[in-house]
């Protein structure tokens, strides 16, 4: 069994290949070839922090991810989400590999806005609006930049030196939120916060805004009027238990995003048009399954199973 720490999963993890993967675990859940449950969320009330156990079965591995949630973690020199995935073989059972699952979370997470991004939003689309300057804002500048355009990259955050420092960092400017918002053609949120900082007032009708932070029933990052357009979810279960940004204005559902890139459900037209993300244990398992295959080939030439199409 392999044991693979962050640095060795970055050696082995390429976003440009993890975008395509992403894309095709998403098809294979929304037509049902996953197995996997919502996830069990733990809370952890003495540290304000959450243990999540997300486990999934898919093609010719199962596994989990093990993740924690400590917002507070930056006063200890730590990341606030931490993880590990466990990865075995479907055929036997056998453990395949343990791996850190920090930087998994990180890149898998702004790949699948990535590909939802490719899916809906303009071609030529060229300003991106970012709400948020953490881990997932620096991620999803990286991997939004490798599908669309984007000559201008505008941010907001809550702590204005962190928005400067991350400007400097990518060459975008700071601005408020809602000079970032109007006139952008996809406007990402990736902040911790548990009530809206997007307002519906902002979005103009060709805006595609990827809702990345808020996971939890009670906790959203829009207000009701954002959310007045067509919302397409990574899963409807999981949405039904976890979207505040869904739950509490009470809107409906429009598609799953495997759905779209299927083309079993036609584009949405309702706008504005927003991809409500929470993430699934399916993304965690084919991008583990990326670097355990990248780990091996280094290795050897042998697959994890033969008989399983998606291994060509
Ligand atoms: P970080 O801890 O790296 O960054 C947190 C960001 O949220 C910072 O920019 C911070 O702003 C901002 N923030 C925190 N609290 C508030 C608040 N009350 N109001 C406004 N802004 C706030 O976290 P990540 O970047 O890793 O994660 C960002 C969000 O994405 C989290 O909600 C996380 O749970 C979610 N997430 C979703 C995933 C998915 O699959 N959908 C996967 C991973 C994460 P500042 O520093 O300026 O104060």
């Amino acid at each position: 069994m392999l044991t693979l720490d962050e640095s060795r999963v970055q050696d082995l993890l390429r976003l440009d290949a993890l975008i395509p993967a992403m894309r095709q675990a998403l098809i294979d859940f929304s037509a049902g070839r996953v197995r996997q449950p919502v996830r069990s969320i733990l809370p952890v009330p003495e540290a304000g922090a959450l243990f999540g156990v997300m486990p999934a079965v898919y093609g010719d591995v199962l596994g989990a991810k093990l993740v924690t949630v400590y917002p507070d973690n930056a006063r200890h020199g730590l990341p606030s989400h931490l993880a590990t995935i466990q990865l075995f073989r479907a055929a036997t059972g056998e453990p395949l590999a343990t791996m850190d699952g920090r930087l998994i979370t990180e890149l898998r997470t702004a790949a699948v806005s990535a590909v939802a991004a490719d899916l809906l939003a303009a071609p030529a689309a060229r300003v991106l609006a970012v709400l948020g300057s953490g881990v997932q804002a620096r991620a999803h500048i990286r991997a939004l930049r490798l599908v669309r355009p984007f000559d201008e990259v505008r941010i907001w955050s809550r702590t204005p030196r962190r928005a400067a420092d991350l400007a400097a960092e990518i060459g975008g400017q700071v601005t408020s939120a809602a000079d970032a918002v109007r006139g952008a053609d996809v406007v990402v949120t990736v902040t911790g916060a548990p009530e809206p900082v997007l307002r519906g007032a902002w979005l103009g009708d060709g805006t595609v805004v990827l809702a990345v932070g808020a996971v939890g029933p009670t906790r959203r990052e829009l207000d009701d009027d954002a959310m007045r357009g067509a919302v397409i979810v990574d899963s409807r279960a999981a949405a039904a238990q976890e979207a505040g940004d869904i739950l509490i204005p009470g809107v409906a559902v429009y598609a799953e995003l495997g759905e779209l890139l299927a083309g079993t459900h036609p584009l949405p037209q309702t706008p504005p048009i927003v991809f409500k993300s929470l993430g699934l244990a399916v993304e965690d398992l084919a991008a583990a399954r990326l670097v355990y295959e990248a780990a091996r080939g280094s290795i050897s030439e042998r697959r994890i199973d033969d008989r399983f199409p998606g291994t060509g």
